[in-house]
């Protein structure tokens, strides 16, 4: 064993908030390294959405009474929080989405459809998530534009000189993970978002992938758009927010129509709500939200930094563990990465890997993670992919490397 805790976080403390860790599976203690999927849930998050239903639930914002008030305001105080998190200029920058994946749709139908014309260009890279690429190949085929991609080398880096040539004066919209679900490589964002802006590019990074490990300040990344899943970051499923440059904001049409976007309405055309309420139809998710501010908040206390330190030794031990073992293949080994270990083992389907390791207790990923480009780069139908979060163990990782050395006696 050659890592030990990083010294702020209390690791053994720590994981007793999460109840479902100290679960068995299969008479086996529960060894989850698929966070990058889904992360667990703190009781504090489970708590804030018990107690929500228990004692707040109402809808919000056109109640009168005290309870829709009161649940108003708690929504409304998350997206504050989120702001902060973020560190967005205004509240008003925050808009909450079911997830990344209608936070990047959004931007596609309501900035894409209003300002992209037939032959514009836009830029995503070879390793996005298919959430991050289907979108603007949909808005394509609607508007005549072409999606390009930026290559990635072997090692599963961005090629920044590809990235130069195919900035045209024909590009619109730079759209890039600034972490890679696939292959765990951390994107140089701050750069490519600066430089996309002075071809006066419109800027969106995915960040579903970062906002568990990193801190984010959209301020200094300067980005246009920024989009996250509350679910990988220890809040509920169906919330994610998208954050949006106030001047880009007001200036987008409505993409969804229903109650709670309007000004005023009649039956024969309506007036819209400024944003964030103008991108919010219908009654929100409310308890969603109520549990992603009790995240933040639990993400905010354990600190980022912290937990970033934590995740980068376990990713350190774990790459140096799986690279020991023989016929193991690492796929995705940038310089700069985060909490993604994806492989291959020789001659053994990812799948059967996943299932013996299932068989230990150990839950990890096996498939082509919603980035099949990202397998063709790599000439793979499929990877296993362990992900980490700061509550994993090395003793964990130990176990994972036991479960691949019964793969291997296994299917030998
Ligand atoms: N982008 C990346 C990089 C992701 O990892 C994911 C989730 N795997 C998504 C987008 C989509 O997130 P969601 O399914 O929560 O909308």
């Amino acid at each position: 064993m050659t890592v030990t805790a990083a010294p702020e976080l209390d690791v053994e403390q720590l994981r007793k908030d999460f109840p479902i860790l100290s679960q068995r599976i299969r008479g086996k203690p529960l060894v989850y390294l698929d966070n990058a999927a889904t992360s667990q849930k703190p009781r504090s998050v489970i708590d804030a959405v018990g107690r929500f239903y228990a004692t707040e639930n109402a809808n919000i914002h056109r109640g009168v009474h005290f309870l829709s008030e009161r649940a108003t305001l708690a929504y409304e105080a998350v997206r504050a929080g989120v702001a902060r998190f973020l560190n967005a200029s205004s509240s008003d920058e925050i808009v909450f989405t079911s997830g990344t994946t209608e936070a990047v749709n959004l931007v596609a139908q309501s900035w894409g459809r209003s300002a992209v014309r037939a032959g514009d260009e836009l830029l995503v890279t070879a390793m996005e998530h298919h959430s991050n690429l289907v979108p603007w190949q949909l808005l394509a085929a609607q508007t005549g534009a072409v999606v390009r991609a930026v290559p990635i080398s072997d090692a599963g880096e961005l090629d920044l000189d590809a990235f130069d040539r195919l900035l045209t004066d024909r590009t619109r919209l730079l759209a890039i993970a600034h972490v890679s679900n696939a292959l765990g490589t951390v994107n140089p964002v701050r750069a490519l978002v600066a430089h996309a802006r002075q071809h006066g590019l419109v800027t969106l990074v995915d960040g579903a992938q970062s906002v568990p490990h990193l801190a984010v300040d959209v301020q200094e990344l300067n980005c246009d758009f920024f989009a996250f899943s509350g679910h990988k970051v220890y809040g509920p499923t169906g919330v994610g927010v998208l954050y949006g440059r106030a001047a880009l904001l007001e200036r987008m049409p409505p993409w969804q129509g229903g109650g709670d976007m309007i000004e005023a309405v009649t039956l024969e055309a309506s007036t819209f709500a400024p944003p964030p309420a103008r991108f919010e139809a219908g009654t929100p998710k409310i308890a969603q939200v109520i549990g992603l501010g009790a995240a933040l908040d639990y993400v905010a206390a354990v600190g980022l930094a912290p937990i970033g330190a934590r995740e980068d030794e376990l990713l350190a031990y774990a790459t140096d563990r799986v690279s020991g073992l023989d016929g193991i293949r690492l796929v995705g080994t940038a310089r700069h990465k985060a909490a993604v270990l994806s492989f291959v083992v020789e001659g053994v389907h990812p799948h059967d890997v996943a299932a013996v390791l299932d068989d230990e207790g150990v839950a990890v990923r096996a498939g082509h993670h919603c980035a099949q480009p990202v397998m063709s780069r790599f000439g793979v139908p499929a990877t296993v992919r362990a992900s980490f979060a700061f509550y994993n163990t090395p003793e964990e990782i130990d176990v994972l490397i036991r479960g691949l050395g019964r793969v291997r006696t296994l299917f030998a």
